[in-house]
């Protein structure tokens, strides 16, 4: 089964309308690789900025978070439906959002659900904390996210949207201590044995599975050796048009040497 690459930029709170243009269309300039599908994930305020610049190129425009309503008294928030035009990826889970604003795997599921039904390919983000791995329950940590965003869910409407889960170990991200590619990929299984657990059958090898948490264009190509990863989510390197340059293009390599380059 092929599975695409994907480096997804996840901008964070970085960037304003007026500069996020420019360094899209820098990045998108120096990361054309045959077979590799990137997005940009800029703040709200930047998406129209960067889709406008990024007319033309082949690379997807994603929000970094969603309500899961679709209007209502819900002061600052933006709903799928504004959305629209705008962007066709969205990052949903991530810890920061999970740690700072409370979201639950239950809200996260809620949120799945309408960007599907909206036609957002949505990058689902799961990863266990230090004292998690350290008392080596990653995986159940991991598993019970899964289940509690997925569970119920119509497994085949999110593999038909494209769904992308991203592995990021909340103590790799942002500190400059990335995980191992064998953690990574030991946890690309056990993802997509939890999705057969939910009845996704086929649906859980075709479903690309991200690393993420302090990749950088020194430390990609550990992850990308490991045939059940996909590609990266990547934070603060997807801001310097270098880092990007050198990630998309080993990313290239593995796209031609998995047969998705032509
Ligand atoms: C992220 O924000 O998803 C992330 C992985 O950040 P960083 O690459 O900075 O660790």
């Amino acid at each position: 089964m092929t599975r695409p690459i994907v480096i997804a930029a996840n901008w964070k709170m970085n960037t304003t309308p007026a500069d996020a243009g420019d360094l899209a269309r820098t990045i998108a300039s120096r990361t054309r690789e045959p077979g590799v599908t990137r997005v940009i994930c800029p703040p709200y305020v930047s998406l129209a900025a960067v889709r406008d610049a990024l007319a033309g190129e082949d690379v997807g425009v994603g929000a970094q978070n969603v309500h899961h309503e679709l209007a209502g008294a819900y002061t600052g928030e933006i709903s799928v439906a504004m959305l629209a035009g705008l962007a066709s990826w969205v990052i949903l889970g991530h810890s920061e959002r999970r740690a700072m604003f409370a979201e639950t795997d239950e809200l996260i599921g809620r949120k799945l659900d309408r960007a599907v039904a909206g036609g957002l390919r949505p990058i689902l983000c799961v990863g266990e904390v230090l004292a998690d791995r350290e008392a080596s329950r990653e995986t159940q940590v991991v598993d019970a996210q899964l289940r509690g965003a997925l569970q119920g869910r119509d497994a085949a409407a999110l593999v038909a949207a494209g769904i992308v889960i991203a592995y990021e170990p909340v103590w790799a991200i942002g500190t400059g201590k990335n995980a191992r590619g064998a953690d990574a990929a030991a946890m690309a299984d056990a993802i997509r044995a939890s999705l057969r657990g939910l009845g996704w059958g086929d649906g859980a090898e075709a479903t690309p599975v991200l690393y993420g948490g302090s990749v950088t264009s020194a430390n990609i190509a550990e992850f990308l050796a490991e045939p059940g990863v996909d590609g990266a989510l990547v934070g603060g390197a997807s801001l310097k048009p270098d880092e990007m340059a050198g990630m998309v293009a080993r990313a290239g390599l593995t796209a031609a040497a998995r047969g998705l380059a032509s």
